[in-house]
C-alpha cells in the first residue's frame, strides 16, 4: 500500500478502544530521523530506548519502529516531496510517533514543515514539560523548583496564517473595511493579522491540560493570558479555560479564589486548583517563585515565548522536550532545530529528543522504561560525563560524543 514505507513485521498497530489507547507489548512506532543532526541524535536516541525496554521488560515488550520520512530525507525519496501523503496518512495510522529536527525548505510553498504537520493531523497541543535533572547546567540558583509542563495551543492566534501584506489589494480591502465600516483606526499602510481564538479551540486545549493534571496528580492548572488588554480574544481564552473547568470537571477542580474563599487556601486532596497569571508576570514569576506553577495552558503565541524561556531555566533546548498531540494521534520531537554546523559530527546533545522518548513511554504507560532512562541520566550527567554544549558550562566536565554519551547511559541502567 505504501510506496517506501514498511511496517515491520511481528509489529502490532496502536489502536483506540472505548476511548483508550490500546498498546501491544509490540507497537508499532513510527520515528523520523530528522535534518541537519537528526541522524546523529536519533541513531543515539534509538540505542538508548531499546536498552531501556529490554531491561524493563526482559524481551515481554519490544518497540517494531517503523521508519518514516519527511524533511530532507523524504525530498529524496519521494522526487522533491517534503512531506509525503504516504507520511501523513502513516502518522495517523500508528497513532504515536517521534521525530527528529526539520529543515524548513525554503519556498516550495510550505510555511514550516511542523506547522503544516499540526495543521494537517491537527495536533492542537503543543506539549512541553520542563524540570530539572541534577548536574544539567541552570542560571537559577534552585532550578530544582522548576516542574512544570506547558500545554501550548497549536492552530489559532497569530500563528493561524491570516496575514495580509501592506501595500497588497485583500490588505487595502480588509483595512478599507475596518475603518469604514467598523470604525477601526490605525496607521495607513499597517500590515495587518487577524488573531482568532474560538471557544473550540480553547476549550479542548485546557480539557486537556486538565486532563492531564487529573492523570498525573499535579496540584494546579494555570491559564497564561493578556486579557486585560486583549479582552476578546486572551481574556475569552480565559473565561472559556475556567468554563470547561466547570462544566468536564466540577468533582475533581477548584478555583484559586474558591481555595480560598472556602478552603483556607488549604487544598483539598485530589482537587486541582485551576488559576490564571497574566502572560508577562508569569515569565517573572516562573523566575522567581517557579515552585507555585505546575501545568500552564496558553494560546499560541505566549505559549512559544514561554516553553523556550522555561525550557532555558532547566538546561535550554538541547535538553527541553516536546510532544504535538491531538485527541489521540501524537508526534512526540526534539524542540531544536538541525543546528545544521554539527551535521554528522557525532557531537551535539541528544536530551532533548531522548526526553521526548521518555514523554512517549509515559504516554504508553511504559513507565518503567521511563523512569530508567531518567534515572540513568541523571547518574550520568552528576558524574559530569557530557557533550560539548553543557561541558562548556559545567567545571572538570568529560566531553564525550553523542554516541559515547548513548554508551555511558546504557551502561547506567
Ligand atoms: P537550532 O536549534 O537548529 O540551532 C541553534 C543552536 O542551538 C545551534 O547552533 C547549537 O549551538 C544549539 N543546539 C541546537 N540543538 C542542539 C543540541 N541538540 N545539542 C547542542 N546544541 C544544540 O536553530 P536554528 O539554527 O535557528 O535553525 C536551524 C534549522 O532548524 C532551520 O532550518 C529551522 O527552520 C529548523 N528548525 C526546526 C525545528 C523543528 O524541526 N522542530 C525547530 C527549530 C528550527
Amino acid at each position: 500500500m505504501y510506496q517506501h514505507i514498511k511496517y515491520p513485521e511481528g509489529g502490532e498497530k496502536i489502536s483506540v478502544v472505548d476511548g483508550k489507547l490500546r498498546i501491544p507489548e509490540q507497537p508499532i512506532i513510527g520515528y523520523i530521523e530528522g535534518d541537519g543532526i537528526g541522524p546523529d541524535i536519533t541513531g543515539a536516541c534509538l540505542r538508548i530506548w531499546d536498552a531501556a525496554v529490554e531491561q524493563a521488560y526482559r524481551g515481554e515488550r519490544k518497540i517494531a519502529w517503523c521508519e518514516l520520512y519527511m524533511g530532507e530525507k523524504a525530498a529524496g525519496l519521494y522526487g522533491g516531496d517534503y512531506f509525503p501523503q504516504e507520511t501523513e496518512a502513516a502518522l495517523r495510522d500508528l497513532i504515536v510517533s517521534i521525530k527528529g529536527p526539520l529543515t524548513t525548505p525554503v519556498g516550495g510553498g510550505y510555511r514550516s514543515l511542523n506547522v503544516t504537520l499540526r495543521q494537517k493531523l491537527d495536533l492542537y497541543a503543543c506539549v512541553r514539560p520542563v524540570r530539572h535533572y541534577e548536574g544539567v547546567p541552570s542560571p537559577l540558583r534552585k532550578p530544582e523548583d522548576v516542574d512544570v509542563v506547558i500545554f501550548r495551543e497549536n492552530t489559532e492566534d497569530v500563528y493561524a496564517g491570516i496575514e495580509y501584506q501592506s501595500g497588497t489589494p485583500e490588505n487595502k480591502k480588509l483595512a478599507a473595511f475596518l475603518r469604514e465600516e467598523m470604525g477601526a483606526s490605525f496607521f495607513e499602510e499597517a500590515g495587518l493579522g487577524v488573531k482568532p481564538i474560538s471557544p473550540f479551540g480553547s476549550k479542548r486545549l485546557v480539557s486537556k491540560a486538565i486532563q492531564y493534571a487529573v492523570e498525573n496528580n499535579r496540584e494546579s492548572v494555570t491559564l497564561v493570558h493578556k486579557g486585560n488588554i486583549m479582552k476578546y480574544t486572551e481574556g475569552a481564552f480565559r473565561t472559556w479555560g475556567y468554563e470547561v473547568a466547570r462544566e468536564q470537571f466540577a468533582d475533581l477542580t477548584v478555583t484559586e479564589e474558591e481555595l480560598y474563599s472556602i478552603y483556607g487556601g488549604k487544598r483539598p486532596d485530589g482537587k486541582i486548583v485551576i488559576k490564571d497569571r497574566i502572560a508577562d508576570i508569569i515569565f517573572q514569576l516562573m523566575l522567581l517563585r517557579p515552585n507555585e506553577f505546575d501545568v500552564l495552558a496558553t494560546m499560541n503565541l505566549n505559549g512559544d515565548y514561554l516553553s523556550d524561556a522555561v525550557a532555558a531555566e532547566a538546561g535550554g533546548v538541547g535538553i527541553a522536550p516536546g510532544a504535538n498531540m491531538g485527541d489521540y494521534v501524537a508526534v512526540f520531537e526534539a524542540t531544536h532545530g538541525t543546528a545544521p554546523k554539527y551535521a554528522n559530527q557525532d557531537k551535539v546533545n541528544p536530551g532533548s529528543l531522548l526526553f521526548s522518548g521518555v514523554m512517549m513511554f509515559d504516554y504508553l504507560g511504559w513507565h518503567e522504561a521511563a523512569d530508567l532512562i531518567s534515572a540513568a541520566y541523571q547518574r550520568v550527567v552528576s558524574a559530569k560525563i557530557v557533550t560539548y554544549d553543557f561541558a562548556r558550562q559545567i567545571e572538570g566536565a568529560t566531553e564525550v560524543k553523542t554516541s559515547q554519551f548513548a554508551d555511558a547511559l546504557i551502561e547506567e541502567m
